[in-house]
């Protein structure tokens, strides 16, 4: 296509919708951030947490959760010392302080969740005497990178690990890679609390590029293994709130209004006169698809989607989570590129066949 024969992109094109600027970013339609407003909890707010960087709360029993507003952790309370899951820098020794605030008892044993540094980086406060859980591969890459802030595990496990101290019980499990190799499950069954980082954020559409995992179908896998949990408390690592079933229930929706967008982009978006119509023709699709590579012209029409989608209560996805009109593209560019890395291939040309099939 000549560049000449464009026609040139004039203001009159912006076509009149709420979902993306010019440049191809979400916009909200109005100057205020655009998160829900009970996104942010009363604790943060309070003068301990703007004071002291941390929040700690009973969920049940011994269960409780430990937040720095951006990560959270927990730790469990038990008759012979206390469990701790993780150790994100970003609370550091207030793990230690919020420990000490509800108990004298020591720690005795650590769970690492993931290898991941921003989760585990802080564990060598736990010091020298605990026992430290965690999948065998976790073991395994601390071994190949050692940190001297992240102690090796002194116990691994394969597939299923049963966890009993002191009375109180925690079932770890693997289902293989999602997040990152060797990311578990853990699940208290007598409190209901269930532990699973990097999956998905209560309350937020969560860090971009799906909390940069690294095998996107494993973890769209790992997000209905989640629901099959029956837990009244999640633990997701971020951010700001724990979760009830139902907030995981509308993060984990959202997720899929995001691959169904994504579905619809590489099905459209694989149709060479699909293209020939972006090029020719004019208004949104000139806008923000024919400036953009394949790929951001894929991400752009499937955060319009998402933007623009009535979700199951009849709300905006950026009415019900934190986050959606700033992550939603990122999101977007993501599960895009596992669709065309990691799922059976979606568009297949059969011999004189165009446009390719879509085998399903
Ligand atoms: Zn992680």
């Amino acid at each position: 296509m000549c560049p000449s024969s464009q026609k040139p992109i004039t203001a009159t094109d912006e076509p009149e919708f709420f979902g993306i600027d010019h440049y191809g970013f979400p916009r909200s339609g109005h100057d205020d951030p655009a998160d829900p407003t009970e996104y942010y909890p009363p604790y943060f707010r309070s003068e301990h947490f703007q004071r002291f960087g941390y929040h700690v709360q009973q969920l049940r029993g011994g269960f409780h959760w430990v937040t720095s507003g951006g990560y959270d952790a927990a730790f469990v309370v038990t008759d012979d010392g206390v469990v701790v899951i993780d150790a994100p820098p970003t609370i550091g020794e207030n793990m230690l302080t919020a420990i000490a605030d509800v108990t004298d008892q020591p720690v005795t044993h650590v769970v690492y969740s993931h290898w991941h540094t921003d989760h585990i980086g802080a564990a060598a406060v736990y010091g020298p005497g605990v026992e430290i859980i965690a999948h065998r591969i976790t073991r395994e890459l601390l071994e190949r990178f050692p940190d001297p802030l992240r102690p090796l595990p002194t116990t691994t496990f394969d597939d299923d690990h049963t966890l009993v101290v002191g009375g109180t019980t925690l079932e770890l499990s693997y289902r293989g890679e999602n997040h990152c190799p060797g990311n578990i499950f853990i699940y208290a069954p007598a409190e209901k609390v269930l532990t699973a980082i990097d999956i998905v954020s209560p309350g937020s559409a969560t860090f971009m590029h799906c909390d940069a995992s690294q095998n996107i179908t494993g973890w769209y896998e790992a997000q209905k293994q989640v629901l099959s949990y029956d837990f009244d408390f999640f633990v997701g690592g971020h951010h700001m709130h724990f979760g009830t079933y139902s907030d995981v229930q509308a993060c984990v929706e959202y997720f899929a209004d995001v691959l169904d967008g994504a579905t619809a982009a590489v099905e459209r978006f694989s149709r060479s006169d699909a293209l020939l119509s972006v090029l020719d023709g004019g208004g949104w699709d000139r806008v923000f698809v024919g400036t953009e590579n394949w790929i951001n012209s894929m991400a752009n029409f499937t955060t319009k989607y998402v933007l623009e989608k009535q979700t199951s209560d009849g709300r905006l996805w950026w009415e019900r989570l934190a986050g959606v009109t700033s992550q939603t593209k990122y999101h977007a560019y993501t599960v895009l590129e596992s669709i065309r890395l990691e799922r059976p291939r979606p568009n297949y040309r059969l011999s004189g066949e165009n446009p390719p099939v879509f085998l399903t």
